[in-house]
């Protein structure tokens, strides 16, 4: 059975106090414990966020990554400084970065290598924009995203990814895909997983819809046959929002 997600993407939000609070505040929720929750700080809060959660079944996220592992890359982390303070999955491909930091797939391709070499879980983002889908574009973009930024791993190392698909055009916009839109394009992401790779492979994967996510759609989203769970940007600032939406599989 595939594993139930809930990740919020808390962006360049809070500060230390506000991060271990609101940890705090989370970890007084009812969570449903079927559901893996995740949580994604800023980098100089991850330290904190991860003793703050080392009782709780709370697991960190970072939100990037640079690609290689050391070395004069002025302002960047790598991977092995993230798995070495605790922190188990990281976040790549967001619309955020590559809109804003020319993120491209070909580069996003070697992030994830290097965050699997260093025994880290990718959350791995990516959707259409809005022109592509009003030109109706958006299956043939997302197959070009998957194909190339992890279609050249191997079987084996599938288990580490989380794939999120998040239309850019539902992002931090109000607007949602409906779960009609989130279905099909989930299932065509597995159909193609399974003609890439395996039926074992495609089934095992977990795939998560973000974009504007809320306690009051998230019921109907997560009942969608291929929707594993949610990425969560806005709501995921609220813990009684965050639980909502966690305890609304
Ligand atoms: C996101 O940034 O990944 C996201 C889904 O944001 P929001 O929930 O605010 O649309």
């Amino acid at each position: 059975m595939r594993k139930q997600i809930v990740a919020g993407n808390w962006k360049m939000n809070k500060t230390e106090s506000e991060t271990i609070q609101l940890i705090n505040e989370l970890k007084q929720q009812d969570l449903n414990s079927e559901v893996e929750v995740f949580i994604a700080p800023t980098y100089v809060n991850l330290s904190a966020a991860v003793k703050s959660t080392t009782s709780s079944e709370i697991r960190i996220a970072a939100q990037n990554m640079h690609q290689s592992a050391s070395g004069a890359y002025t302002g960047e982390i790598s991977a092995g400084m993230l798995q070495d303070i605790g922190v188990e999955h990281v976040i790549l491909g967001h619309s955020e970065r590559r809109a804003y930091f020319g993120e491209t797939d070909e580069l996003l391709k070697e992030k994830v290598k290097a965050a699997l070499e260093a025994g880290l879980g990718v959350i791995f983002c990516f959707g259409e924009e809005l022109e592509e889908r009003k030109s109706d574009t958006h299956f043939d973009v997302v197959k070009q995203q998957l194909s190339t930024a992890l279609f050249d791993l191997d079987a084996t190392q599938w288990p580490q990814i989380v794939l999120a698909y998040e239309p850019v055009w539902a992002i931090g916009t109000g607007e949602t895909a409906s779960p009609e839109q989130a279905q099909e394009m989930h299932a065509f992401i597995r159909s193609l997983i399974r003609e890439h790779y395996d039926y074992a492979c495609a089934d095992g994967v977990s795939i998560l819809y973000g974009g504007s996510v809320k306690p009051a759609n998230a019921t109907e989203i997560f009942a969608q046959a291929d929707v594993d769970g949610g990425l969560i940007g806005g709501a995921s600032l609220q813990a009684e929002d965050f639980a909502a939406i966690v305890n609304g599989f």
